[in-house]
């Protein structure tokens, strides 16, 4: 149930806008504040759920929990494993795989599979069984400062993730000194613009399909209610 169908993302996630290697480089010394859980997928091994496949119900069926990492996420990894064997990209972290291969069209597999691969191994942090609610203090303070009010955060990322035209993702991002709502489509992500991301959303088929058939804005809402991690933002924040 993937599609691959082509997609408007943001004209600010234009690929023209790609960032130079310098900046990249910059952006992963930032990025030294994540968890070791993400840290992990540099070893290009499926790193396991932080959590049991039932533990997002009923918000999320262990069902679709069960295909998407252990099907939908293990294949990118097990692609990205056969495809980067014997090239330049073999010895780098799955993060530098990334940036390596972005804007380019003859890598375009690659960069598919390393960056899905990363994306579902951030979303699954993204997500809590007993999420939504009130952030952490330092976290609502700069979301205040920069949407106005958690309502109004919320209601950009819901906005982002119902309308991303085909497959993609919304992101929470640090951009510069303010938080930002974007959305991308298929692989791409805010790494490769220089925005440090802070949670996301999937809103491909197969992340709420089985769930919620056609009925995407259900399980952006029950997801934004009941399983958003906003302790990890803030971690990835590092306030
Ligand atoms: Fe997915």
């Amino acid at each position: 149930m993937t599609t691959n169908e082509e997609n408007t993302n943001s004209p600010s996630l234009d690929r023209r806008d790609f960032i130079t290697a310098s900046v990249g480089a910059a952006l992963l010394v930032a990025m030294g504040g994540f968890p070791a859980s993400v840290r992990a997928a540099a070893a290009l091994a499926l790193p396991p759920l932080p959590y049991p496949d039932n533990a997002l119900e009923p918000v999320i069926s262990a069902n679709t929990i069960g295909f998407h990492h252990g099907k939908h996420h293990k294949t990118y990894f097990d692609n990205l494993n056969k495809l980067v064997t014997g090239t330049e990209f073999a010895d780098m972290s799955i993060e530098n795989i990334i940036l390596a291969s972005a804007g380019r069209p003859e890598q375009m597999a690659i960069f598919n599979n390393a960056a899905q691969a990363w994306n579902h191994t951030f979303y699954w942090r993204s997500l809590k069984k007993g999420g939504g609610g009130e952030p952490p203090a330092a976290l609502r303070q700069r979301i205040d400062a920069s949407f106005g009010s958690l309502d109004a955060c919320r209601k950009e990322l819901a906005t982002a993730a119902t309308t991303q035209f085909g497959s993609g993702w919304a992101w929470l991002v640090l951009d510069g000194d303010k938080l930002k709502v974007v959305k991308t489509g298929n692989a791409e992500l805010p790494l490769t613009q220089g925005m440090k991301p802070l949670l996301t959303i999937d809103v491909w088929e197969h992340a709420y399909y089985l769930d919620y058939q056609n009925r995407r804005a259900d399980y952006v809402n029950a997801v934004l209610d009941k399983l958003i991690n906003w302790g990890f933002a803030a971690d990835n924040l590092g306030t």
